[in-house]
């Protein structure tokens, strides 16, 4: 639905005084008076007449008329209000959503409503057996706690925050402003409390009136068997403090474990590696091994090969979830010796031509590949 342009209604200029403009409108209104006139569409038109007269005997409404045209009253300039003359936007319409971009829509909530303290991260590094077998020790972590005497309310003990007067306890000013647009009602947060509802007469010297310090609190960590690397821990209700009676956050200790020189981790598992001589691998042989808890028996096959893998049961790492634990894998590492002394040369030399490297297994089979591979097979 097309409108018509109020100078058009009114049968006036652009340029049109104020009086002239008066004196179209009455003329006009006595014509279309509904008391008078009893043409079906005459209320119609008394109407239209009424709405251009009242935008443009209006200063500022003129000016954004003819600036805008219909959309400064229609309402699709500001949200809310739609047809209907001027008031349409404003309080909850268009300017409120804006506020609420602006400040996260919370200041509509009461700004004394208890609020959840934030979480806190802290960075713990610790040693490969701990992690192993768990430990218990203490941090240090900064933080804001509320502030002992005056429990956090940040008045002076023995008195009470009291409602600002200024925005009654509510945080926000309403800012009634008369625009060409109509009657826009903005929201600020309220400048005497700062958009906290409340003032404080008399304030804690403790926390300046802030109701929070900021502390080193020591916290005692219990770090359970069998944790690894990047492993966090949640400590209930040990973050920041929270605000108006709220719940503190919670901390996570996030860990991170030292390397170990000789064992390595694989969730559960350890891996180690043994030095194997050759002669112990040739003939066999029954060899001590480091655990975490203490030096296993090991028996190694005559014949054994370089990278070969042995499993000690059950001595790996606890499971954190469930039982038991884990297994310790031992991968043997045959070491060929770099000092010989002339006699144990001459003794090697012996043995290679007695054809020793050829050992009846799986060497067989390597020697065999590579000859084939040299005649190009
Ligand atoms: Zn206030
Ligand atoms: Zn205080």
């Amino acid at each position: 639905m097309s409108k018509r342009d109020y100078y058009e209604v009114l049968g006036v200029g652009r340029d049109a005084t104020e009086e002239e403009i008066k004196k179209a409108y009455r003329r006009l209104a006595r014509q279309y008076h509904p008391d008078v006139n009893k043409e079906p569409d005459a209320e119609a038109k008394f109407k239209e007449v009424k709405e251009a007269y009242e935008v443009l005997s209006d200063g500022q409404k003129r000016a954004a008329y003819d600036q805008f045209g219909h959309a400064a009253t229609d309402g699709s300039m500001g949200g809310a209000g739609g047809f209907g003359g001027f008031g349409g936007f404003g309080d909850m319409g268009g300017f409120g959503d804006i506020f609420d971009m602006f400040f996260g829509g919370g200041a509509r909530r009461n700004p004394n409503a208890p609020k959840r303290g934030a979480d806190l991260q802290y960075h713990l590094t610790i040693e490969f057996r701990d992690a192993v077998f768990g430990m218990e020790t203490d941090i240090t972590i900064p933080r804001t706690e509320n502030c002992e005497p005056c429990g956090g309310t940040g008045a002076k003990p023995g008195t009470k925050p009291e409602a600002c007067s200024v925005c009654r306890g509510t945080g926000q000013q309403e800012i009634v402003q008369n625009t060409p647009f109509g009657r826009i009602v903005n929201r600020r947060i309220c400048s005497a409390c700062g958009g906290s509802g409340r003032v404080i007469r008399d304030r804690c010297v403790e926390c300046r009136g802030t109701g929070k310090v900021k502390t080193q609190r020591k916290i005692h960590v219990k770090i359970p068997a069998g944790v690894d690397d990047g492993a966090q821990l949640r400590i209930s209700g040990e973050g920041e403090a929270g605000t108006n009676g709220g719940p503190p956050g919670d901390l996570y200790v996030v860990l991170a474990v030292k390397p170990h020189e000789f064992f390595e981790r694989e969730g559960d598992d350890l891996y180690c590696e043994i030095p194997l001589t050759f002669a112990q691998a040739a003939l066999g042989d029954e060899i001590e091994v480091p655990t975490l808890t203490e030096k296993v028996k090991l028996k190694i096959p005559p014949g054994t090969q370089t990278h070969t893998y042995f499993r000690l049961k059950g001595r790996g790492v606890p499971r954190l979830r469930g039982y038991g634990q884990g297994d310790q894998h031992v991968k043997v590492v045959v070491v060929t010796p770099t000092k010989l002394s002339d006699e144990q040369k001459r003794l090697l030399r012996e043995f290679a031509a007695l054809g020793g490297e050829s050992g009846g297994g799986y060497e067989d089979t390597l020697f065999a590949r590579m000859k084939r591979a040299f005649r190009g097979e």
